[in-house]
Formats: structure tokens, C-alpha cells, sequence
């Protein structure tokens, strides 16, 4: 069997979408698991449209996602001999023909048909003129009047068009650019790709693609159509259902392996598993378990992913990839030890690097803030007492980790005051962290280190005793 080469073939005129990126996605897990190659192409021939700024986003998406291509990236506007040459084969075996009318009098002899209950296509009049290049001239696609085309679609199965429905479409624009049904042919065709994997609105551009290949007499490849991502409204995606940018997922403090794993299941399953590392996702990917309905897009879904994926990093490895989101608080500095320390105490709670970056702030803001309410129900006089013998009795701890410091405690709030250890819990832990809900106390002691815990114990004697 010849090798499996796939293609990804953005147009750069904005950010990469997260439905381009579960194509790419697709794209990229197809070509990996036959062990084949895996292209990007970069489709710039709309120079309006087109920006730098756009390939330099949709390559930082593709590398954050760690989607590696073996071939490209290619530019279809470094290729346009190519396309000129192909464009030549098909005018010289009478496949294509150049065009004069004007798009003001294609448009008039349009509403005319639609007046009259014609479709309003291309009326064939320059088809037999046998024109050759000139100023304001397209090339167009001489579409057979009559038979059927048909996509044999590794999703959706077999669809037929027939062509008689079908337009004389343009090959090469008037200022010599190809268009996109034209390039995609012939760059397909050039590269070897043997699975053209894409998003289900290109299902009637395919009838078109399928018919130059057939007139320039080369092999199909194989078609498979990817259902569109909806929204939980079942309108197609977009800004109204979550961003739609995958570098805005990263921003909101995700990561690519969550994202990865949302988005191949947006339309891809294996049973009932919800939960895909790479190599696995590589093993058991396949077209067959590509669904047919759409995918409908679920933040929640998302977010519990992402939630699963930061339990599972090495505390190290996660505060390496959370810096970023650190220095967007203005926290002090702190030694990458006690980041971690600290990092492993809230990763199981949170759902995002930014969240976690939020919620490390009482381990690293210099001074401590009370949730007034908290502050008010739990720092009191009742727990004067209690207080100040813990304070004490912390500061004279040789060794300040959380089994001594459990013990510290059980002794003289359970052993001396003959309170309930629940009973004093909460005010220390607003003592210490200026909220009601935090990790477990002795973590957080542990993580604080001696100094602080002391200093913010003193601190909420004084605020009660100001009270
Ligand atoms: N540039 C096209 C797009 O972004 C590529 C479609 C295709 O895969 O053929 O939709």
C-alpha cells in the first residue's frame, strides 16, 4: 500500500478556529497512525485577506498544540507556475476555456435566469468562443452538461451530484490567481496526498475538485468529511458559545493536552472512553469511529478535561508551565521549591492555570487579605486563647512539618482546652489564608513555613484583639 501522506491546508486570514484545529487534528492522527506524512500547506492566495501576522498565529496554535508537520509549510503564492502549468494541460485537452464576461454582466444575466425560474449559473457563453488570455480575462472549467458525480465519502458514504447542477466554475482568476477549488487539486495532486480530511462544508466543493481530477486524468484520493461543531444551541460554533480561538484556550489557562482531548472527541469515539493520552489517541485512531452527526461543542465537558489533565502533572512541571500566568498577578518572586510545594496542594482544586495562578495568592502576596465575612464570623474572641497557645507552642517546633504540627494542635486545643480540633480549624485557616475554603490546614502550615504561619497568627491576634 502506498504510504498515507494528509494534509492541513489553513488560509491565513485569522486565528486558528478550534474546528481547523480538530481537522488538523484529525489530519495529524491519521497520517501518525498509518506512520505516513503529515502536510501544511498554507493557502494564501486571497492577498486581501492573507496576513503574516495570521500564519505566525496558526503556526504558534499548531506548535502549541504539538501538531509537527513532516512536510511544508508550503505557500500556494510560491507555487503559482505550478498552477499555471496545470491550468495550461487543462485548456490544451479542451477541459477549461478563458471567459470575458464581466462580473456586472454575469450578474445582470444572473437575476435574469432567477427572473425567468432558471438556476442562476454560468450561461455557457464564452464556452465555445475559443478565446485565448486576455486583460480581464478568467479561465473557467468546462463542467460536463450531463452525468453524475460521485463522492464516495469515508464518513458519510456515497454522494452523488449531478452535473448538470453544477457551474463552469473559475480555474484562474482575472489577476492570474488560481482559485481555491483549482489550487487545492493541483497542490493534492502534487504532493501525493492520499486522505483529503476536512470539514463537511467543503462537501460540494468536492464534486468539482473530483471532476479536474478527472480531466487531467489523475487518481482520486480518498474524501472524508468531518461533521461541523456546533454550539449547545446547535447553530454552527462561534464567539457566542466560547472562544473560538485555540490560543484564547491557552490564554484562559489550558492546556493542549485537554484541548487535544476535547477535540478529538468531538466527533471521534472509542466506546465509552473519555480520557486519551497521545500515543493511545494514535493507536486507536480511525475514520470508522468518525460520527456523522455534528459535534456540539460543550465548555464544561472542556473544563473537566483540563480540571483531570492538571491533577495529573508532575507538580514540578506544572509550575514550570504556570510562571506565565504568576507574573500577570504581580505576586513577589518566590524559590521554584516552594512554588511546586504550593502548587501541589491546589492542583487537585482548581480547573485552570489562571485559576490556580489566582488561588496561590495567600501563599505569595507579602501581606494577607480577610474575606470580611470570614473574618468577621471566624477571627473572634473566642479564640484568643486558642491562638496565642498555638502560636507558642508552633514557635518552639524544631522540625515544622505537618505530623508535628498535627500533634501541636491536638494537644492543646483536643489534650489542654478540651475544644474540638474542628472548632479551631476554620479560624486558622482564615487566619492563614484570609478564606474559609483552602487545602487541607496542615498543608497549607507546612507549605507557609514557619515564619509566616507565625507572623499571620500574631497578625489575627492583633485583629482580634482590635475587634
Ligand atoms: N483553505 C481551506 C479551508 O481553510 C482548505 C480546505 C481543504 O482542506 O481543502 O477551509
Amino acid at each position: 500500500m502506498e504510504p498515507v501522506i494528509t494534509r492541513f491546508p489553513p488560509s491565513p486570514t485569522g486565528y486558528l478556529h478550534i474546528g481547523g484545529a480538530r481537522t488538523a487534528l484529525f489530519n495529524w492522527l491519521f497520517a501518525r497512525h498509518h506512520k505516513g506524512q503529515f502536510i501544511l500547506r498554507i493557502e494564501d492566495t486571497d492577498q486581501i485577506r492573507s496576513t503574516d501576522e495570521s500564519i505566525k498565529a496558526i503556526l504558534d496554535a499548531m506548535d502549541w498544540l504539538s501538531l509537527d508537520w513532516d512536510q511544508g509549510p508550503f505557500y500556494q503564492t510560491q507555487r503559482l507556475d505550478l498552477y499555471r502549468e496545470y491550468l495550461q494541460k487543462l485548456i490544451e485537452n479542451g477541459s477549461a476555456y478563458y471567459c470575458r464576461c464581466q462580473p456586472e454582466e454575469l450578474e445582470k444575466r444572473r437575476q435574469q435566469a432567477s427572473a425567468a425560474g432558471l438556476k442562476p449559473k454560468y450561461d455557457g457563453l464564452c464556452r465555445n468562443l475559443g478565446l485565448g488570455p486576455g486583460p480581464d480575462r478568467v479561465v473557467r472549467f468546462r463542467t460536463p452538461d450531463s452525468g453524475t458525480t460521485v463522492l464516495n465519502d469515508l464518513i458519510k458514504g456515497p454522494i452523488f451530484f449531478d452535473n448538470s447542477e453544477l457551474d463552469d466554475l473559475v480555474l484562474q482568476r482575472s489577476d492570474g490567481m488560481p482559485t481555491y477549488n483549482f489550487a487545492v487539486v493541483v497542490d493534492d495532486i502534487t504532493m501525493n496526498v492520499t486522505h483529503v480530511i476536512r470539514g463537511d462544508d467543503h462537501v460540494n466543493n468536492t464534486p468539482r475538485q473530483i471532476l479536474i481530477y478527472q480531466a487531467l486524468g489523475v487518481k482520486l484520493p480518498f474524501f472524508g468529511h468531518v461533521p461541523m461543531i456546533l454550539g449547545q444551541d446547535r447553530t454552527r460554533m462561534s464567539k457566542r458559545h466560547g472562544a473560538t480561538s485555540v490560543m484564547a484556550y491557552k490564554e484562559m489557562g489550558y492546556l493542549p493536552e485537554a484541548l487535544v482531548n476535547y477535540l478529538v472527541r468531538l466527533g471521534w469515539s472509542h466506546g465509552d472512553q473519555e480520557i486519551f493520552s497521545r500515543a493511545e489517541l494514535i493507536e486507536k485512531f480511525s475514520l470508522d469511529n468518525v460520527g456523522k452527526a455534528p459535534g456540539i461543542f460543550d465548555p464544561d465537558k472542556l473544563l473537566w478535561l483540563n480540571a483531570h489533565y492538571l491533577r495529573e502533572k508532575a507538580p514540578e512541571e506544572l509550575t514550570v508551565l504556570l510562571k506565565p500566568y504568576l507574573k500577570s498577578f504581580n505576586y513577589p518572586e518566590k524559590p521554584e521549591k516552594y512554588l511546586a510545594k504550593a502548587v501541589k496542594t491546589l492542583q487537585p482544586r482548581v480547573h485552570t492555570l489562571v485559576e490556580l495562578a489566582q488561588s496561590m495568592k495567600f501563599y505569595l502576596a507579602e501581606s494577607i487579605e480577610y474575606d470580611p465575612a470570614a473574618a468577621k464570623k471566624f477571627l473572634t474572641p473566642e479564640v484568643k486563647e486558642a491562638f496565642a497557645k498555638l502560636t507558642g507552642a508552633m514557635g518552639t517546633l524544631e522540625v515544622f512539618d505537618e505530623a508535628g504540627l498535627e500533634q501541636v494542635f491536638r494537644r492543646i486545643v483536643v489534650d489542654e482546652m478540651g475544644m474540638k480540633l474542628g472548632k479551631i480549624a476554620q479560624p486558622v485557616r482564615v487566619a492563614l489564608t484570609g478564606m474559609t475554603a483552602s487545602p487541607g490546614l496542615f498543608e497549607v502550615i507546612d507549605v507557609l513555613g514557619k515564619d509566616t504561619v507565625l507572623q499571620r497568627m500574631k497578625l489575627a491576634l492583633a485583629y482580634i484583639e482590635s475587634r
